[in-house]
């Protein structure tokens, strides 16, 4: 039987991930985040899928480029923040926080995660368990504060503590080696993260994506939704540094790591 709905990675620029996602029953396709068309083109016309939906998560060039072409060539809805109107041309319908609107479809809830960027969205598709997150979280990382406070993100960030484990993530770009990298530095004795660091190995090594990631592996691997952990606190000083102040020393210094 054909699944009821799928994914499909394009890969983009260096580093960068485009999904689509189709809707087998409903005959709908969306694009979350095109750095570019041509990408996205070559496999809507290998499949004969027509695009209904460009989704953006933030304003940032390399999730947006391929956006007018794309929006020009089918017709299809431009889906983003409201806080980056003017940021991203040609939006169609705006989201914000808590809005719940479809995606190809599938129900989708607006999760606000500002810090990357001020106005940066999440979709998450609870039903399907599935989160298309952006530049917020990466597997084993997360994005760069740009725009907003160290506050921002750390608040961010912890709403994912809030949705099913069991939920994949889709994230933005394939940052993983280094963020593992990076983790096993500050949290080299994390059991859980040396049988993810395998697990991470056997796709470089396979030549395949690494992502998405599981939720409940990033709660338990992912160093910046550690902000309790002592190992990690210790890294940094012996005396005990939690939540904000640590996840902001650990952002400080994988900016330069
Ligand atoms: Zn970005």
């Amino acid at each position: 039987m054909e699944n009821i709905f799928e994914i499909v990675t394009i890969k983009s620029l260096s580093d960068n991930y485009i999904w689509l996602l189709r809707n087998n029953v409903k005959n709908l396709t969306a694009v979350i985040d095109p750095s570019d068309d041509k990408d996205v083109n070559e496999v809507l016309l290998l499949k004969n899928w027509h695009l209904n939906q460009i989704v953006n998560t933030h304003h940032h060039f390399d999730h947006t480029n391929g956006n007018l072409k794309l929006k020009n060539k089918w017709k299809a809805e431009l889906i983003g923040p409201e806080e980056e109107k003017d940021k991203i041309k040609n939006i169609d319908s705006y989201v914000s926080d808590g809005d719940k609107i479809e995606i190809a479809g599938l129900d989708a809830l607006i999760i606000h995660t500002p810090g990357h960027t001020l106005g940066h969205v999440m979709y998450y598709l609870k039903n399907e368990k599935i989160l298309f997150a952006g530049d917020t979280i990466f597997s084993l990382g997360c994005g760069r504060v740009f725009e907003g406070t160290m506050h921002d993100m750390f608040y961010s960030l912890n709403k994912l503590k809030e949705l099913d484990p069991k939920t994949l993530i889709y994230c933005g770009h394939e940052y993983t080696e280094n963020n593992l990298k990076f983790a096993l530095e500050v949290n080299p004795n994390n059991k859980n993260l040396k049988t993810f660091s395998k697990k991470v190995y056997k796709l470089i090594d396979a030549g395949k994506p690494t992502v998405p990631s599981l939720l409940e592996d990033e709660l338990e691997c992912n160093p910046f939704l550690q902000t309790e952990n002592d190992e990690i606190s210790n890294y940094f000083d012996k005396d005990k540094l939690e939540g904000l102040e640590l996840f902001s020393k650990l952002r400080e210094l994988k900016d330069k790591f």
